[in-house]
């Protein structure tokens, strides 16, 4: 067992109420399949892969194995004018998965970076095709899409935009929440695909020779997991496609099997020009995004560039040789463990087992897709925030990991999770919101 940190004080916490974190520290020492273990050894049965990102559980001997081999033959390499073969491989491989088209794969560090580098690959896109004009961004109301000036721009989160400077030339769409006509939901809503028409209002207002490209979760999944309303993306691809504007998918969440397909693209029917991912792409064992690029997009920046650099973005680390190892033995797990297609093996049961929890006391809300669910409960009047929080305390003291988002909690299980471990996640978020007031 590790030794515990006798001083917390150094490390600042991303995203975290410090002062209260410190005060009371909740700590993950080692971690195994479906479970973490804290320092003194409780085990904690892990509802949120990790945060969205151990798809195939933890410290997988393969990837592990991996991993080591890679650190021992090539620590690092640059990938400036130079690469290594895992690298190829890697990007090789992530096309395979990746629905017909998106061909070419541009490697990040992050989620967040993989936002980003979309965001510049539409707009060289637009230049590279003589459609300079096209820089609006178009983004959505409660998106999350990473922390980086782009991302926090397109997104939708109003803590993030108004605490930092926003990029000009940003526009949203609504989100595709109402309360009203989708409340416990199963899969993809009925109502709400016309409120990607919106985008035709934007197209009217600025003129399609300004739009550059569209952003959106498939599903919205920090802000509460937000399923998209059945036929709103296949209308979202017609009318950008209708009007020359590329379509981004952020999957960072979606990605790698949580839909019960590689992508959400594949398990939804729609095909972006785009798609960004991290997380489930090394199965959180090494940091790592991407981005997944039509091989028409690719094709005008590169083939229209003047000779040199075609692209002038890139990272340090991008396609990381421990990385790339991570990625490659994660992928291979998947796959030889059928896990893409646990997702909507296990949807059926899940969502049974989870709307199970529809009379348990202050939940408002449930809405499943593929093997994700938001749980949304009744704030309490003099504090919003405050009961997500006591039964994110509660579950972790009682042995289960959730991610709350002010008062909805969030599920996100490994797809290696069974049918027990299932109900034993409800099981014990019945019993802490039995005990909150
Ligand atoms: N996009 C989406 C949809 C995400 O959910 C996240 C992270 N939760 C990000 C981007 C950012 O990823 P990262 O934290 O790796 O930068």
């Amino acid at each position: 067992m590790p030794d515990l940190p006798n001083d917390l004080a150094a490390f600042w916490l991303p995203f975290t109420d410090n002062r209260g974190f410190k005060a009371e520290p909740r700590l993950l020492a080692r971690a195994r399949d479906m479970h973490y273990w804290t320092p003194d050894g409780r085990q904690i049965l892990d509802g949120t892969a990790g945060l969205w990102c151990v798809n195939a559980g933890h410290t997988r001997p393969r990837i592990v194995e991996a991993i080591q081999a890679a650190a021992a033959e090539l620590d690092f390499a640059p990938t400036f004018n130079l690469a290594h073969p895992l690298a190829f491989k890697l990007a090789s491989r992530v096309a395979e998965i990746a629905p017909d088209g998106l061909d070419h794969v541009f490697f990040t560090n992050s989620g967040s970076e993989a936002v980003d580098s979309a965001l510049k690959i539409a707009l060289a896109y637009q230049r590279s095709v003589g459609q300079g004009s096209r820089t609006r961004l178009i983004g959505r109301a409660r998106a999350y899409h990473g922390v980086n000036f782009g991302g926090v721009s397109v997104g939708g989160i109003v803590n993030n935009r108004r605490s930092f400077l926003n990029l000009p030339g940003v526009d949203h769409l609504p989100h595709t929440y109402n309360h009203a006509e989708q409340a416990f939901s199963r899969g993809e809503p009925a109502w709400g695909a016309h409120l990607a028409d919106a985008l035709e209002d934007l197209v009217n207002l600025h003129g399609a020779e300004t739009l550059a490209a569209v952003i959106v979760e498939p599903v919205a999944g920090s802000t509460g997991v937000l399923a998209p309303p059945k036929g709103y993306l296949q209308r979202l691809r017609e009318i950008t496609r209708r009007h020359g504007i590329l379509l981004i998918f952020d999957e960072v969440i979606t990605g790698f099997g949580r839909l019960g397909a590689p992508f959400a693209a594949q398990a939804l029917g729609v095909t972006p020009d785009m798609i960004t991912m991290a997380k489930g792409l090394t199965n959180g064992a090494v940091p790592m995004g991407a981005v997944a690029v039509a091989d028409s997009v690719h094709r005008a920046i590169v083939d229209n560039a003047a000779p040199g650099i075609e692209l002038f973005h890139g990272y340090t680390y991008s396609g990381h040789p421990l990385a790339a190892a991570a990625g490659l033995a994660a992928i291979e797990t998947y796959a030889e463990e059928g896990l893409f297609a646990r997702g909507a093996e296990l949807a059926g049961y899940w969502a049974d087992a989870i709307h199970g929890l529809r009379d348990a006391p202050h939940v408002v809300d449930i809405r499943t897709i593929g093997l994700v669910a938001g749980i949304e409960l009744a704030p309490r009047a003099d504090a919003a925030g405050a009961r997500g929080k006591t039964v994110f305390h509660r579950c972790f003291d009682d042995g289960l990991l959730i991610r709350v988002t002010g008062d909805i909690i969030a599920l996100s299980p490994p797809l290696i999770i069974s049918t027990a471990q299932i109900d034993e996640i409800v099981g014990r978020i019945r019993d802490a919101l039995g005990q909150v007031g």
